[in-house]
């Protein structure tokens, strides 16, 4: 076999030190490397393969359309294209907006600000974003990201950042969690007044997110509100929290109409990872406003059939077999879990999430201190090992920095991620004890 190690540039690491096993094949919650070892997934892989692996619905509606018609340009219609278009905006109650396909999460965001500022007629109008934020690593994405590893790599796009509703650390020294996030949010109205005029939009998640940081419950609908008051669009990036990863089709529904933003954007979730496949969901009073204009952008393949047959089966998928409901269900069971693990591991500094199959556990070196294990975004070398274990045990754990960012498919079987729980703790537990 061809030693991938020596041919190919892989993301986010010392190329040196890239050494994984080729996986050749997944059935739901597994996936399978060459030499017949099962891993139990539990990030569906970069947090995109909620349906699990090989779904079969999707699958096959891949292979019918690849039999009928692989590929049409955007000056031609196509069926699926326009299915899944009517879909999203069904979902997500958009009705009278349009959806524009891009190839995944960072050209989604790039075209949302595009829209964002083109519908506000400042065509170089700011972009307020997060520290600790991830919106994609091409440049404009890279510079609104809050990112400690890019930062100051790009130009800065018209970017302003403000601090994160971090309230484990709040960046405003709040005593409580409800505080964190209410001086989070008036950071952003300050920021608003400080460019008045300038601001085009806002662009944040709504939930989850890879930099580890979930928004208190008050964040979102206040930030809502202030950005209505500013008359500044407000862009989801839901590329990770949607298609029930939060518990719901996207974050922003928890908090019903009070959560509506003006754009959000997907991908991963939107075809399971089947096929690289991103979206912008564009409200109908910003769609409205590009109607008669013309629109300066495009992508050879924007909505690629059989990307958008994928996107179809997959959403079709997560209804039928009631799959949002189902990691809502499992998510709050893992989020309890988690917590009760908490108490019984002291290098356990914090627990987040819970809504839906996502949770971020912070590592710190004493509870009491809170003091990290390595500085972010430092992997800690120990966690490393973890992850190696656990590994050789046939379970794969995302990490990042200090954190363990857990995000199984949303078909997990309980009893499997039971298990993995289990034998995360008792790894945690080696950690401390080695
Ligand atoms: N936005 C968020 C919240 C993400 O988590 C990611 C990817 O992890 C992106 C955007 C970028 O998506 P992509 O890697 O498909 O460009």
């Amino acid at each position: 076999m061809i030693a991938e190690r020596n041919v190919v540039l892989h993301s986010w690491c010392v190329q040196a030190d890239w050494d994984a096993p080729t996986i050749v094949g997944g059935r739901g919650a597994h996936f399978f490397d060459a030499d017949g070892r099962a891993y139990l997934d539990m990030s569906s892989l970069a947090e995109c393969s909620n349906l699990g692996h090989q779904h079969p619905a999707v699958v096959q509606a891949i292979r019918e359309q690849a039999e009928r018609l692989c590929f049409v340009t955007n000056a031609w219609g196509a069926a699926p294209r326009a299915e899944l278009a009517q879909l999203l905006l069904e979902k997500s109650g958009f009705e009278g907006g349009r959806v524009y396909f891009t190839l995944g999460g960072a050209d989604a965001n790039e075209h949302a600000v595009k829209f964002a500022r083109q519908a506000s007629g400042l065509p170089d109008g700011m972009i307020v974003t997060r520290e600790r934020s991830y919106h994609g690593a091409s440049y404009a994405a890279m510079a609104w990201s809050g990112d400690a590893r890019t930062s100051g790599r790009s130009e800065p796009f018209g970017s302003i950042k403000v601090p994160a509703p971090y309230a484990y650390r709040c960046p405003f020294g709040s005593a409580t969690v409800e505080d964190c996030a209410t001086r989070a949010v008036a950071a952003v109205a300050q920021a608003l007044d400080d460019n008045a005029g300038r601001c085009a939009a806002v662009l944040m998640e709504a939930a989850a997110g890879t930099n580890g940081i979930v928004a208190p419950d008050n964040y979102w609908p206040a930030l809502r509100e202030v950005t209505r008051d500013h008359g500044v669009w407000l862009i989801a990036d839901e590329v990770m929290s949607a298609f029930g990863r939060c518990g719901e089709w996207f974050a922003w529904q928890r908090y019903g109409e009070a959560g509506r933003p003006d754009l959000m954007t997907l991908a991963k979730g939107l075809t399971g990872a089947h096929l690289p496949l991103g979206a912008v969901v564009l409200g109908a009073h910003i769609a409205q406003r590009l109607e008669h204009e013309m629109l300066y952008t495009g992508l050879t393949y924007c909505g690629h059939p059989l990307a958008c047959a994928a996107g179809l089966a997959a959403v079709r998928a997560y209804a039928d077999e009631e799959l949002i409901e189902r990691s809502r269900r499992l998510g709050a069971h893992m989020f309890d879990a988690l917590r009760a693990m908490q108490a019984r591991v002291p290098g356990i500094g914090d627990v987040r999430g819970g809504a839906g199959l996502f949770a971020v556990i912070e590592l710190v070196k004493h509870r009491a201190t809170r003091e990290p294990l390595a500085p972010w975004p430092q992997a800690p070398p120990v966690l490393q090992r973890l992850v190696a274990r656990a590994r050789d045990a046939g379970v794969s754990f995302a990490t990042r920095g200090n954190l363990i960012i857990l995000a199984p498919p949303l078909v997990i079987d309980e009893n499997d991620l039971a298990d993995a729980l289990v034998l995360l703790e008792r790894l945690l537990r080696e950690l401390e004890n080695p």
